[in-house]
């Protein structure tokens, strides 16, 4: 009797150990095991809650019937603890409980909106994006949201495409800093944190390279940019760490990324050796049969799971093919397995099969409702997104002396709007209404009763004609000064939103001619999602700033920089043009045969012969209240072997009467390749705080890895030979040396 109950006892005590040992691959497996083939292909259906995140979610009860016969791994469009909550329950009444994954485009913000990624991109402040993305977050995942569809990593050279606003703009080298800041951020301290939720590199790939900037596009582009332009941000948010991917609606060189086996299994999961899952685009897998690559949705399913798709987002093909796919022998099971591992993987990681409501919880929800901290934290970031792009006369800032006893006009569309402050993908709109501070509200609480303020709207955003500006001219005539608010609105940049007229909108800049003609001093703000064409306004008001979409605490942001209590420090992350014409523009482009000496001399063969190449405003461009001198430049090693240390360094002086923080930019050229090479190349940067007065040498360390690129066979090399190295202000105004890399 004794041996037998050591014997029982042994085995108890194993097991239990092996339990608590197995390896999450160890439990994926067994779950595999039970699992039907339509329980598998379950999950790697992807729904949506039909938009409805304050009724009733999907009053289809299809699909409700669905989780209950785990015919659903996940939805999109569910959000709040109840929501979340509710539909869960449901998932816990199939056969096996797997749990349900909740998605969401979590994009800039969920309760407190955060600055449009493009906006958050020219704060060049890696630390502050991350921080963005963590309070985003954490908000999101107190509503029971796991997994945002962010960040965008698109690289963008057309700003007629409307998603512009949601990427980090055109340069593959600071896009991937911030991908990296943005899939850290989301990502937390890792699964198993209820604040941490999955990451989604999107949109895989090239999704920016829109043919003439309109959305959903043909991309047609050489394997070497592909490369070396837009995947990198894609390298570097697998590298660190993106738990998922979303593939997109784009063909590119003719194959649909959603069937695009070269993407996803030959790059993502191959040569990166990604681990996570990817998703489809939204019926992406439905619209290779529009694209002309798929038959019907059999064919559609079968293309996109050979190509490396493992969940499909709402074109039902999936979950209406793939079992038949798999029975007709089509379709290998090992390929549905290792989707589903992928995907099953994922909720172990978040710890959902231990509890799947885990990350839905009033009492956080509540907490992250109103949450002082994060709006504290929104209006830095706002404030470090602005751009000044003039300040003639240093008129800019105003001070609450300077404004004592004076009157202030304050004109525009925007200066009383309020859902225009939040941009393309929030979500706090209207119920939030009053927690958002327009630009009115922003200059009341500062000004105080310092100044007497006036207002008048002038036009409404798309006005075309007939429009009296009288009463804002009478409005200015009464000022001392005029702040005008002008732009594109909310929904004028975002998904579906391209615009062949990037020009602002309507009759706008009529109404700066006509506020500017009164001779009172102007300084005009600029909201919109993407650069915007204004060139009489560049030409001729005195003062401009760029504010984009701002989030919850625009209004205060910008009051905080037009009076000096925030030194603006943003520099653009996109070149902007001075026509249509021009685009694409980008700073990191090829030199001609030809090329001009003189950038404005019309006269040289490569330039319109009506435009400058130049861009109005150029890449890495952006002012502050004070003034940085660039000298002494110096090399540590004009020949340098691999290996060897080479640094570059300068010397910044602030040479103007403010405080302030200025962005040193490094670039390269490689001056002869076996490919060639850009006319710059962004390789490093660095934020430095200097005090009125004081001066600070800034070194960069350059490395071999700084001089790669992918040559003709796609293999990422450095080549020997002479380069140019550039630091300045921004990629147009910078001071040069030149160094050899030898054998
Ligand atoms: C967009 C994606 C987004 C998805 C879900 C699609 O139309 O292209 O970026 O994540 O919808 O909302």
């Amino acid at each position: 009797f004794r041996r037998l109950f050591v014997l029982y006892f042994l085995v108890i005590f194993s097991s239990t150990c092996y339990a608590q040992t197995k390896t999450i691959d160890q439990k994926v497996d067994s779950v595999l095991k039970l699992m039907t083939l339509d329980e598998k292909v379950g999950q790697m259906n992807q729904y949506n809650g039909d938009w409805d995140a304050t009724g009733p979610i999907t009053n289809d009860g299809d699909k409700q019937n669905q989780i209950r016969k785990g015919m659903v791994g996940s939805m999109l469009n569910v959000t709040g603890v109840e929501h979340t909550t509710q539909l869960q329950k449901i998932a816990m009444q199939s056969r096996l409980k797997i749990p349900l994954l909740f998605g969401q485009d979590i994009i800039h913000g969920y309760r407190t909106t955060f600055p449009i990624p493009l906006a958050e991109a020219a704060s060049w402040d890696l630390k502050a994006i991350q921080l963005s993305a963590r309070i985003a977050a954490t908000e999101a995942a107190a509503s029971g949201v796991h997994w945002t569809f962010a960040p965008m990593v698109d690289i963008a050279r057309d700003s007629r495409w409307g998603r512009v606003m949601e990427g980090a703009g055109e340069d593959p080298y600071l896009g991937s800093l911030i991908a990296t800041a943005r899939v850290k951020g989301f990502q937390g301290k890792g699964f198993g944190n209820t604040d941490a939720i999955m990451a989604c590199a999107k949109h895989f790939a090239a999704y920016g390279a829109a043919i003439g900037g309109r959305d959903y596009n043909a991309v047609d582009m050489s394997l070497n940019a592909l490369w070396e332009i837009y995947l990198l941000p894609f390298k570097a948010a697998a590298e660190a760490g993106a738990a998922t991917f979303m593939n997109s609606f784009n063909t590119l060189n003719g194959i649909p990324a959603t069937g695009s086996a070269y993407l996803q299994r030959d790059i993502l999961k191959g040569m990166w050796k990604f681990k996570g899952f990817i998703v489809s685009d939204w019926n992406s897998v439905g619209e290779m049969i529009p694209h002309g690559f798929a038959k019907d949705n059999y064919d559609a399913s079968f293309k996109a799971i050979t190509a490396g798709n493992d969940m499909d987002m709402e074109s039902r093909s999936y979950i209406q093919n793939l079992v038949q796919l798999v029975k007709d022998g089509k379709v290998k099971i090992q390929l549905v397995d290792d989707a589903v591992r992928r995907i099953l993987k994922k909720k172990f990681e978040m710890e959902l099969f231990d509890d799947p409501f885990r990350f839905s919880n009033k009492e956080r929800e509540q907490q992250q409702w109103n949450n002082k901290q994060n709006l504290e934290a929104e209006k830095l970031m706002a404030e470090k997104s602005i751009v000044l792009l003039k300040n003639e006369n240093q008129l800019l800032p105003l001070s609450k002396t300077n404004v004592q006893g004076k009157t202030i006009a304050l004109i525009g569309p925007f200066i009383k709007g309020i859902r225009d402050n939040l941009g393309f993908w929030s979500y706090t709109w209207p119920d939030d209404s009053a927690r958002i501070i327009s630009v009115w509200e922003g200059i009341k609480n500062k000004a105080g009763d310092n100044a007497n303020l006036l207002y008048a709207k002038g036009c409404n955003i798309n006005d075309t004609s007939h429009v009296s500006f009288s009463e804002a001219i009478e409005t200015a005539m009464k000022a001392d000064i005029v702040i005008m608010n002008v732009g594109e609105a909310a929904d004028m940049s975002g998904e579906a939103k391209s615009r062949s007229n990037i020009h602002l909108p309507g009759v706008q800049e009529e109404l700066i001619k006509a506020i500017c003609a009164t001779g009172k001093p102007v300084i005009v703000m600029i909201n919109a999602g993407r650069p915007l064409i204004f060139n009489w306004t560049a030409d001729h008001v005195p003062a401009i700033v760029y504010t984009w979409w701002l989030g919850t605490e625009a209004g205060a942001a910008i009051a905080d920089v037009l009076f000096g209590d925030y030194n603006p420090s943003g520099k653009l992350p996109m070149s902007f043009p001075r026509a249509e014409g021009q685009i694409p523009i980008y700073y990191n482009h090829f030199s001609t045969g030809r090329p001009a000496k003189n950038d404005s001399d019309l006269n040289y063969v490569s330039s319109y012969i009506d435009l400058p190449n130049s861009p109005k405003f150029p890449f890495g461009y952006g002012l502050s209240y004070t003034t940085f001198s660039y000298s002494d430049i110096k090399l540590s090693l004009t020949r340098f072997r691999p290996g060897q240390d080479l640094r570059a360094s300068v010397v910044v002086t602030n040479s103007g009467k403010y405080d302030g923080t200025e962005t040193v930019q490094l670039y390269i050229r490689d001056m002869v390749g076996s490919v060639v090479r850009p006319v710059k190349e962004l390789k490093g940067f660095q934020q430095i705080f200097l005090k009125a007065g004081e001066s600070q040498t800034i070194t960069f360390k350059i490395t071999t890895e700084d001089l790669k690129f992918y040559n003709n066979d796609l293999k990422y090399i450095y080549e020997p030979g002479d380069f140019k190295l550039f630091i300045g202000t921004n990629s147009d105004d910078v001071r040069e040396a030149d160094f050899t890399l030898l054998k």
